[in-house]
């Protein structure tokens, strides 16, 4: 990993082949199952007649590629990037609308239709049915609207793949993905809920009980940013231990059925080991997750080295 960021290149050759070759791949996929499955064209598949559903599952599986290629390549995706890849998924689509041209017109004996012609003719012919109801015919013009949609997904669903890895963390210096550790999760309340219908004693128990929880969660958890702060590595593994050893607490493990917890976690540069340790109190309510930033420090590479649990 000699480059460094200031000379890294906008684009990846590695990344860009290894997106072709899975986008190749999925629309052989799509290919194969069109004329192997009776009557299953993946490309079809819509939710609600708006959500193209196939073009966008497709468009993952094509898109991958760029994913795991810049992932082992540790190359980070830009806007440069972002932009060629939306140009090559288009073009992909045609490709492959071409493909599709090039096999049926091989059935006509003679006059053969342009392709811009028979795309028009089967964009203008394409119909909704289900088993719910009777087809809606041919939808004529509206057609476009379809494959308009069906085009945006299948580029969607590649750009949902990197978007994904432009949230990662990186290291400027080497040009890595950070690695992430989950160290240790401190609850932050009394486990599960008092209950709709419990009694007001019951509930007060319940809120007391998840208060003092609180109190001495925020206790140590300081403690342990004490000894981030102090570059004390040593000082830190031992109480993340002592956490960890004083039962309920599974190590970087979710805590099942505590709605509240601290959850400290490390990242790191596979390279140069320079680091964070971060922490955030998390508070799950029914389906929703609540995600509060508390601490983040920066942290040296013997410490990362030394605090690896
Ligand atoms: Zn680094």
């Amino acid at each position: 990993m000699s480059e460094s960021a200031s000379s890294s290149p906008t684009l990846s050759l590695p990344v860009l082949i290894g997106g072709l070759l899975t986008t190749a791949l999925a629309l052989a996929g799509v290919w194969w199952l069109a004329h192997n499955a009776d009557d299953f064209n993946v490309m079809n598949w819509y939710a609600w007649f708006i959500l193209p559903i196939g073009p966008l599952l497709v468009g993952l599986v094509a898109g991958s590629g760029y994913g795991l290629a810049s992932w082992f390549t540790s190359f980070r995706v830009g806007k440069a990037t972002l932009a060629v890849v939306v140009v090559l998924q288009l073009g992909a689509y045609v490709l492959a609308q071409y493909i599709d041209y090039l096999e049926i017109v091989q059935t006509y004996s003679a006059f053969p239709p342009s392709f811009v012609q028979f795309f028009d003719e089967v964009t203008r012919s394409i119909s909704f049915e289900s088993d719910d109801f009777d087809s809606t015919g041919p939808l004529g013009a509206w057609g476009y609207g379809i494959r308009l949609l069906e085009a945006l997904g299948f580029i969607g669903g590649a750009l949902m793949i990197l978007s994904g890895l432009r949230g990662q963390e990186y290291c400027e210096a080497c040009g890595q993905y950070m690695k992430s550790n989950a160290i240790v999760s401190i609850p932050a309340s009394a486990p599960g809920k008092a209950g709709v219908f419990a009694g007001k004693a019951k509930k007060a128990a319940h809120a007391e009980a998840s208060e003092t929880a609180f109190q001495s969660a925020a206790t140590i958890h300081d403690a342990l940013f004490a000894h981030v702060e102090q570059g004390n590595a040593r000082g830190f593994s031992d109480t993340v231990q002592r956490i960890v050893a004083s039962g309920e607490l599974a190590k970087g493990k979710p805590l099942k059925g505590v709605p509240r917890f601290f959850a400290v976690t490390l990242t790191s540069c596979p390279n140069c080991r320079q680091g964070t340790v971060f922490s955030l109190l998390r508070t799950i309510n029914g389906r929703d997750v609540h995600d509060e930033p508390v601490s983040s420090l920066p942290v040296s590479p013997e410490f990362v080295q030394a605090a690896q649990l």
